[in-house]
Parts: C-alpha cells; sequence; structure tokens
C-alpha cells in the first residue's frame, strides 16, 4: 500500500489541532503494517501507529509515517467459565462497551465513553470510575516492529499499573492488534466510586453503563464541541511527607505508603482554571483539562502545559507528568 504524502491528521485528534504528517495511510488490514514498515524505513522516518487519536497532542508537521489503526471485527465466547469478547485494535472503545452491555454482559461499563479505539486501550491501561482494562484484560495480540512477527501477551506480560504498560514503555514497538477480554458469568456492579454509589446493588450493567455517561457527560467537554485530550496532566504520586505538607489537597493513600494527589486541584489552587495562553486555555469547569477555544495551534499548547508545570512545582515542588502523547 502506498501511504499518503503530507497526510492531514486535523479529523485525526480530538484537541482539534491543525495537524499534517510527513506520510499517512489508514490501515484496515493489519498485514498492511510490513509494509509500511518498509517505506517508512526506505524514507528515513519512523512509524507511528494512531488510533482515535484522543491521547495525543500534534506538532504542525508529525516527522513521520503515521498509520491510523481502522481494523474492525468483534466476537464473543461463551463456552467458557468466562464469557470471552475479542475485538481488532481499530474498533472504537466505547461502542465496544455498549455492544457488550448491549448483550446483557456486565464487567466493562463503567469504562463507558472513554473515547478512542481498542488496540490503545492497553496502551496506558485505560482506567474510570473504580476500574481499569487490566481488572477484566485476558490477551493481546500484537506485531513486534523490530523483527516483524506476531506475539500473544498475556495480563502478566503487559505490565500494567496506574496509566501505564510495557507497550507505553517499549514506545510504539509493539501495535496491538486484538484484545480479548474476560468478562464475568457472575457479575456485579462496581458501584464503589462517588456518584455510582447512589445506585442500588441490583443495578443492572445497562443502568450503571447510563449513570457512568451520565456522570462523564455533565463533567466533561464534549471534544467535538470543545477539542481536548481528557486529562492532561497524570495525577501526582508522592511520599506521605510531600503531602502531609499540601493540607486541603485531595489525596488517595496507595497500598505502599505513598499518596496520589489530585492533579486538578494543585492546578487550580495556583489560579490557573480558565487560564488562556492564546486559542488553547485549561478548561474553566475542570482544571485538568486543556482545551482548544478554536485554531489553537501546538505551540499555545506547549506553552500552557510549560506554565501548569513550571508554576505547580514552584508553589509545590512536585512535577506534573503529561499524559496525552506528543507526536
Ligand atoms: C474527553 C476525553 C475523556 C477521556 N477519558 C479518559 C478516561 O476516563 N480514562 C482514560 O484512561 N483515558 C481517557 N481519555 C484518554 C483516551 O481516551 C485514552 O487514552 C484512549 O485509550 C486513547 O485511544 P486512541 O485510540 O484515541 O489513542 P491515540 O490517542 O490515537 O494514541 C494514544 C497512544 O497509543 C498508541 N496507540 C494507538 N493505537 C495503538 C495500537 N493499536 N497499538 C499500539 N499502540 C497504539 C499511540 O501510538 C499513542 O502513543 C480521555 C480522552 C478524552 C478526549
Amino acid at each position: 500500500m502506498d501511504p499518503i504524502a503530507d497526510f492531514d491528521l486535523t479529523p485525526f485528534n480530538t484537541m482539534g489541532l491543525a495537524a499534517r504528517a510527513r506520510f499517512g495511510a489508514l490501515v484496515t488490514d493489519s498485514a498492511q503494517l510490513s509494509d509500511l514498515s518498509r517505506f517508512a524505513a526506505s524514507v528515513g522516518l519512523p512509524l507511528h501507529v494512531i488510533g482515535g487519536g484522543s491521547n495525543l497532542v500534534l506538532r504542525d508537521v508529525v516527522e513521520a509515517v503515521v498509520a491510523v489503526m481502522g481494523t474492525k471485527g468483534r466476537s464473543v465466547d461463551t463456552t467458557g467459565h468466562t464469557i470471552r469478547v475479542t475485538a481488532a485494535a481499530g474498533e472504537d472503545w466505547a461502542e465496544l462497551v455498549g455492544w457488550t452491555v448491549g448483550q446483557g454482559f456486565g464487567g466493562i461499563e463503567n469504562l463507558a465513553l472513554i473515547p478512542g479505539t481498542v488496540g490503545a486501550a492497553p496502551v496506558q491501561n485505560i482506567g474510570a470510575y473504580g476500574l481499569e482494562l487490566a481488572d477484566r484484560f485476558h490477551a493481546l495480540t500484537a506485531w513486534d516492529s523490530v523483527d516483524s512477527t506476531l506475539r500473544t501477551f498475556n495480563r502478566d506480560e503487559c505490565g500494567f499499573s496506574y496509566r501505564q504498560s510495557v507497550f507505553k514503555q517499549h514506545g510504539g514497538r509493539f501495535v496491538v492488534l486484538d484484545v480479548t477480554l474476560d468478562v464475568p458469568r457472575q457479575w456485579t456492579p462496581n458501584l464503589g466510586y462517588a456518584g455510582l454509589d447512589t445506585l442500588p446493588p441490583t443495578a443492572s450493567p445497562a443502568e450503571v453503563m447510563e449513570r457512568v455517561v451520565a456522570i462523564r457527560r455533565s463533567k466533561l467537554p464534549d471534544w467535538r464541541v470543545l477539542g481536548n485530550a481528557g486529562s492532561f496532566f497524570h495525577n501526582p504520586v508522592v511520599d506521605a511527607e510531600t503531602a502531609a505538607a499540601i493540607a486541603a489537597v485531595p489525596r488517595y493513600p496507595q497500598l505502599d505508603g505513598s499518596v496520589k494527589l489530585s492533579a486538578a486541584w494543585l492546578i487550580e489552587s495556583v489560579a490557573l482554571k480558565g487560564h488562556r495562553i492564546g486559542n488553547a486555555g485549561i478548561y474553566d469547569k475542570h482544571a485538568l483539562i486543556v482545551v482548544n477555544h478554536g485554531g489553537a495551534t501546538y505551540a499555545e499548547v506547549a506553552e500552557l502545559a510549560d506554565l501548569v508545570r513550571s508554576t505547580v512545582s514552584g508553589r509545590y515542588g512536585i512535577a506534573l507528568t503529561q499524559e496525552p502523547f506528543v507526536l
């Protein structure tokens, strides 16, 4: 397959940044990846695989051959102890959640409405409302770009932790082709998270999903209306002494004695909520989200992110890490 030169990435990122790749292609069959890899080597550029572009900040010109994963296919195996749901990398994650819930299977409804593709979900071990992908993960197939072979990863081999995996650590070496989830036969709703705790214990998967969707719609801007990439910074994990020095910050003690702090609170406390640099801004209803007010540039987003990092570090001595990948 021949990639397209000067490929427009503007429709492929939820921040809505105007960006072009040196070359780009829509992948509809995973066998095309080998060809694209050879092409990238021949023009001296890296091959970057993306999905829905919902966790990306794109430079004006991306110096790469960009492959947009568009492979499709879903299946369910109900013959074992658990229900196994398999989906191709290019499937839309939120649609997969709706599809499983629609068939009466509970297990991933707390991860409803997270934008992006199935293939990207293991990369940062997506999580929300008290559930992480790792909790329902069985296995995945990946294409190893180093030797062009296929590999299967079980849960242990994925190295999942908070927004982490081996796929993130290996920086693009492995391209996820499909993901298999284990959905329990004996399902009980996961209602521990604020906002879900008012549902009855008899709530169905569909009722839990509807509540998650309603809460998310009330808190997060719709990226189709106000471009964004979801949470822009990770919640920092600090030692107990550092946490104790910031009395008012919402905190989540971890099993190893460290403490996870609310990055949104830290940003709001340094008066940056609503702050704008050009057309990029901190969302005025949620300080963890960087939004594109229309026509924002990569430079404006980067300057705003730097300002947040340096201001929070100057006030509290805490280094915030950015969640979206920069291409
Ligand atoms: C409004 C909004 C809300 C969000 N809420 C949440 C949330 O609640 N929880 C959460 O965890 N995240 C959330 N996110 C972030 C984002 O939705 C997830 O990270 C999602 O998994 C990204 O999927 P994507 O297909 O858009 O990946 P992309 O943004 O296209 O890519 C992200 C990274 O994954 C890599 N990648 C993509 N596809 C593959 C593949 N097939 N194989 C290997 N690597 C691949 C890319 O190279 C890139 O490094 C939110 C984002 C938005 C815009």
